[in-house]
């Protein structure tokens, strides 16, 4: 997702290295785009990471600690103060956040070094959240970790996954990150891989009946002053909205993954794991947009994306 802007503020993005530390969780989504890795690959070993974050500082100086869940791995402070003295500035940390509801380890990590948390909330109250994380309880405890960071004063980005369960409630949850405090969200389609491509039916929304929902939660973001922002939803399907497509923000990125590393992120997505339509060459936004993940048309083909032949009326991007 988009940085956030205290360290990235007004200067062009720098590159960053996203670090998943192992495949581990206490969640159990049914979007989960790491599929079976949890039983195929065990915690990375700490030395394999460090020598990552050395190799890498030279290069970036931004670290993004994900999995899997990282918060499960009983080092990840330690790992963190590493980091840190090694000079990365921005550490974040990207989380499902139950760990954050107690205090006293989120004020450990904070000690250590992170410098931005990532929370996923993807319910506006318990009963969808922990439906969809698989979780009873953990609703409340992502709520209220979050509400630790902002009684810290942390910048706070979230992400909340676009589901078939969820996406009429977008707006609702937007409301609720505003209630409390979050600085920056990112309502981000599901990627129909792992988890969520063995669940497809179930779990992928057609994305026109989504997008007045996502239009609706990044409005009531934006009304409210805060950043919002939508991923793997192309442009041709938020009128008004363009400026929003996250994948515009996004920094170069180096992913440290199981079984491979992804040097270039951008390039991945681009080459990979997005696709374009028979008509994308006629369309205002082809040179930026990187179409939807490869899936999803895959799926259910290509009617849906229309191209924009000239700027939407009012200005097009907020
Ligand atoms: S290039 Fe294609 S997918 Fe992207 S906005 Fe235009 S029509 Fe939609």
């Amino acid at each position: 997702m988009p940085p956030a802007p205290t360290t990235a503020a007004l200067a062009p993005p720098s590159g960053r290295v996203d670090l998943k530390v192992g495949f581990a969780c206490n969640n159990r989504c049914v979007f989960c785009v790491q599929g079976t890795k949890r039983e195929r690959f065990g915690a990375r070993p700490v030395e394999e990471l460090r020598d990552i974050l050395r190799r890498e500082r030279p290069r970036v100086d931004a670290v993004v600690f994900t999995g899997g869940e990282p918060t499960v791995r009983r080092d990840l402070a330690e790992l963190v103060a590493f980091a840190r003295d090694l000079g990365y500035r921005t550490i974040q940390i990207q989380t499902n956040g139950r760990m954050l509801a107690h205090r006293a380890y989120l004020e450990r990590l904070v000690a250590a070094g992170a410098t931005e948390f990532s929370p996923a909330l993807h319910g506006h109250v318990a009963a969808l959240h922990d439906h969809l994380t698989g979780a009873r309880g953990a609703f409340a405890q992502t709520v209220t970790g979050i509400r630790h960071l902002k009684a810290m004063g942390r910048f706070v980005l979230t992400n909340t996954v676009v589901t078939r369960s969820n996406y009429r409630h977008l707006p609702e949850i937007a409301r609720l990150l505003v209630s409390l405090g979050v600085d920056q969200f990112q309502l981000a389609f599901v990627h129909p891989v792992g988890t969520a491509f063995t669940l497809f039916d179930s779990v992928v929304p057609r994305m026109e009946l989504a997008a007045p929902y996502l239009m609706a939660g990044l409005k009531v973001g934006l009304d409210a002053g805060r950043r919002a922002y939508t991923e793997a939803v192309p442009a041709c399907l938020l009128p008004g909205y363009e400026a929003c497509v996250a994948e515009k923000h996004i920094p170069r990125t180096a992913i440290y993954d199981a079984e491979a590393t992804i040097a270039d992120y951008t390039a991945y997505r681009r080459d990979e794991g997005k696709l374009k339509g028979p008509d994308c060459g006629a369309c205002l936004h082809d040179a930026e947009c990187e179409g939807p993940w490869r899936e999803y048309p895959e799926r259910y083909g290509w009617t849906e994306f229309v191209p924009i032949r000239a700027p939407a009326a009012g200005g097009g991007a907020r």
